[in-house]
């Protein structure tokens, strides 16, 4: 899509974009800091706001692996010295993929088939259709996200709604295209009214996402809102306490950001979104080292 089309169809939803306040630092995040989010009614529904709390014995503030931006340098500083320069061309290259075999081709069919015929929770009586994932089945990134809504259930492909649109804000925000990564849900049907997911229904679901984090591989997981991360994580921490914290998934590093649909309605929250972000690119980064 040409960009003049692709920021008046943003502006036309109410949705600002993500763009450079400084020039970039480090040309792989290719934008920076967030600007006014627009308000809007999407998504009520998906994560409420939960409150900031001090840190607890628990979650010290100076834990090695805690590293709440809240505390921290400037996110951009940590990521300059966290990466090396790269050439903005650098920025959109492809990202290294695992080989592709054909027994990958029929291990994705397989599950692909075993979502779209799934019944084993009543969300399946109120779905239009299944919500399989999309994205590249190598990447590197893995976003998980909450389950479809009514868009999603509509159109069979995880965030195309409002809050998607924002989504692949973000994605672009941390230097990547939607296509580049994998997106996908922790249940694969809508649940009715939006309402959350059920522990029943997440344990239902779950065999298939583990499934689709084995044949991707991805070498970072990003849960995307509370409810994503505390049924990931199987905790009842706020977003608050697991944020800026390097946890683990099927062995895979997970960091988490809060949700788009949250951000849509929640102008004073965009700059934390952006450190979630600036702290997942900053795991990620020392993968690579
Ligand atoms: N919110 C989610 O968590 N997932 C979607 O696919 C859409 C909105």
């Amino acid at each position: 899509m040409e960009e003049s089309v692709r920021l008046q169809y943003l502006e036309a939803m109410g949705i600002d974009v993500w763009v450079p306040r400084h020039p970039p630092v480090v040309a792989e995040q290719a934008v920076a800091a967030p600007v006014g989010l627009a308000s809007q009614s999407e998504a009520d529904h998906f994560d409420a706001p939960d409150n900031e709390a001090a840190p607890t014995p628990e979650h010290p503030a100076t834990s090695e692996t805690a590293v709440n931006p809240q505390h921290a340098e400037p996110a951009a500083q940590t990521v300059e010295s966290a990466a090396p320069r790269k050439s903005e061309s650098d920025a959109f290259a492809p990202l290294p993929h695992h080989p592709k075999s054909h027994t990958d081709d029929q291990a994705w069919k397989e599950l692909q088939h075993q979502v779209a015929i799934c019944r084993a929770c009543s969300l399946c009586e109120t779905r239009t259709q299944t919500v399989f994932g999309v994205g590249n089945k190598h990447a590197d990134w893995l976003l998980i996200g909450e389950a479809p809504g009514r868009d999603e259930d509509l159109q069979g492909e995880p965030f195309v709604g409002r809050a998607g649109q924002l989504l692949n804000e973000m994605i672009r925000a941390i230097g990547l295209r939607r296509e580049q990564v994998y997106i996908a849900n922790m249940l694969k049907c809508r649940p009715p009214n939006n309402r959350d997911p059920q522990a029943g229904e997440v344990d239902a679901c779950h065999g298939f996402l583990q499934r689709q984090i084995e044949l991707i591989r991805p070498k970072l997981i990003v849960a995307v809102g509370r409810i994503a991360a505390q049924n990931l994580l199987k905790t009842q921490q706020p977003l608050s306490r697991l944020r800026g914290i390097r946890h683990e998934l099927e062995g895979v590093p997970l960091t988490v950001v809060h949700h788009p649909a949250y951000l849509l309605r929640s102008l004073p929250e965009k700059a934390k979104a952006w450190e979630d972000l600036q702290f997942a690119l900053s795991v990620y980064q020392s993968l690579q080292l």
